[in-house]
């Protein structure tokens, strides 16, 4: 092998992540190598975006006209049969004390224009984009990472040598093993997902039309989320012991959940499976819910499904893998501009971004934690008192971050990790009965749902970046962790909060 090729930053995975952070960091005139495994546009799973990459994320990076013209279908909030109540009700953004206005909406978006539109995007700002080119190990100097080992499309083996990694590869890569952590899975959150896609299909009325539908049955939840007029993707969520079940007719199991859940049968009413293409197959995907035990180590920085996921009944996986890509940015633009050390500027990309896992966590436990009169084994299991508390406790230290010695960041809440999610549920619960369930409901009792503090909790931080996006950097922001850091005025990197407003 010749020697290595330098750069100051690799990035190995070209999903929404890894794009994220690579044109952030080129943004500062860092030289970025990405290499991706595929070639774009390639397939992916995870079509429900939220306001904030839309918005936020997305006007940083520059593409969001692009995105605008793309013609994804317009998605104005979340419809769900949930909870006790009958009739869906529904969640508009746009009633959102906070994010109200010309942004309230996101996309559904089908993955192979959106991410490869964020890929191009990125060569454009200067990243050295290398499809085909699978990273096979990192290389180590000692404590640190210090390089990337990958096969090019000739199948010739390559090292690159960097100041920085980011592991932006998915659920599926295995180079976050190189920042010397584990993975520790959910006892709560073990379901498996088998889904299509339906030509055409029922729509909810406006404006509600464009939302996706999240719709409870006895053995797990469908998602039904309208992608065009003639496209609409469908997936069953189910327990794990479906393994074998679903391993021997895949779409005899998508079928019969579809059979046994009333409001997405009768939407899909005569609606045929695609059966050709892309869209052609019916896939599993396992969304078992996990977190790194380490989200950096020297030289290494593990962002998107590489660092952790959860279910994804309520569409945080792009938001988490944009956010964290944007927190990555600017942790290692800080470091390689010699503004921060590296303890400094990395506990504050970990910080925040356990936070944000751990709120979305607490609010889709307590989300699932609705369905308490339910006997079936799926929702049995995800009761809040089945849960473990020794399994539950250990995931809440590390989902707070006390595992990273990052315990001071996330405040002083000292109940046990089932009495925050009990009380998180009641929230939750009381809320969303309080605003009934009639289809479309008044901004007053939707005001009523966004009040309860687990909702306003997982609001609260993708507001701020929606807002940034949407202001620019003259919005000078508090920091959000005690003794934390603030934005610098580009938002590309970190400041200290007084050099910041001095
Ligand atoms: P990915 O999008 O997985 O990108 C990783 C990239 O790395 C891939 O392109 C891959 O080819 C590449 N790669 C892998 N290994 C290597 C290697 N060795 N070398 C080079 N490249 C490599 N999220 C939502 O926001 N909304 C949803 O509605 C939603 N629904 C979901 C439904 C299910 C059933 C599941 C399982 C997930 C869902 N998600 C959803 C989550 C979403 O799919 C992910 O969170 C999101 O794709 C993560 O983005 P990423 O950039 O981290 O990783």
């Amino acid at each position: 092998m010749s020697a290595p090729e330098e750069f100051d930053v690799i990035v190995v995975g070209g999903g929404p992540a890894g794009s994220t952070a690579a044109t952030l960091i080129a943004d500062q005139g860092h030289r970025v190598v990405l290499l991706e495994k595929q070639r774009f546009p390639r397939y992916q799973i995870g079509e429900s975006l939220l306001p904030a990459t839309v918005h936020g994320v997305c006007r940083l990076l520059g593409v969001d006209e692009e995105i605008r013209r793309a013609g994804f279908t317009a998605k104005r909030g979340g419809s769900f049969r949930w909870g006790t109540s009958p009739d869906p009700w529904n969640f508009l953004f746009a009633l959102s004390p906070e994010l109200s206005g010309p942004t309230s909406y996101a996309y559904q978006v089908d993955r192979m224009t959106f991410d490869d539109i964020l890929l191009r995007n990125a060569a454009r700002h200067g990243v050295d984009v290398r499809e085909e080119s699978s990273a096979l190990e990192a290389v180590t100097t000692g404590e640190r990472v210090t390089g990337v080992v990958y096969t090019d499309p000739a199948g010739e083996r390559r090292e690159l040598a960097a100041a920085h990694v980011a592991d932006a590869s998915g659920s599926t890569g295995r180079l976050h093993a190189a920042a010397g952590g584990t993975r520790q899975y959910s006892e709560f959150f073990q379901n498996l997902a088998v889904f299509g896609y339906f030509a055409g299909g029922g729509r909810l009325p406006e404006p509600d039309a464009g939302n996706i539908l999240c719709a409870a049955f006895d053995e797990g939840w469908l998602w039904y989320i309208p992608l065009r007029d003639d496209l609409t993707s469908v997936g069953a969520v189910l327990n794990r012991d479906q393994a074998g079940r679903i391993q021997a007719d895949r779409e005899g199991t998508l079928r019969e959940s579809i059979r046994r859940c009333g409001i997405v049968r009768d939407l899909l009413g005569d609606a045929e499976r695609v059966t050709e293409g892309t869209y052609g197959s019916v896939r599993v995907r396992r969304d078992y819910s996990y977190a790194g035990t380490r989200f950096w180590a020297p030289g290494i920085t593990l962002i998107g499904d590489a660092a952790c996921f959860i279910d994804p009944v309520f569409s945080t996986g792009v938001h988490l893998a944009t956010y964290s890509g944007l927190l990555a940015a600017r942790s290692i633009n800080s470091v390689l501009a010699e503004e921060l050390s590296e303890d400094r500027a990395f506990g504050e990309f970990e910080g925040r971004y356990r936070r944000e896992y751990a709120v979305f966590y607490e609010f889709l436990a307590a989300f699932y934690d609705m369905r308490q009169r339910e006997e079936s084994y799926f929702w049995k299991a995800r009761k809040v008192t089945n849960m473990q508390s020794g399994d539950m406790e250990a995931f809440a230290t590390l989902v707070a971050g006390a595992a990273s010695a990052e315990s001071a960041l996330v405040g002083a809440d000292t109940r046990t990790a089932a009495e925050r999610f009990t009380s998180a549920s009641a929230d939750l619960s009381h809320a969303v009965q309080r605003t009934g369930a009639a289809r479309t409901p008044s901004g007053e009792r939707m005001t009523e749902l966004f009040r309860a503090p687990v909702v306003s909790g997982v609001m609260s931080e993708m507001n701020r970046i929606q807002r940034r996006g949407v202001s620019g950097p003259a919005t000078a922001e508090p920091p959000l962790l005690d003794g934390g850091l603030v934005p610098s005025a580009d938002g590309r990197r970190w400041a200290e909060p007084a050099a910041e407003g001095a």
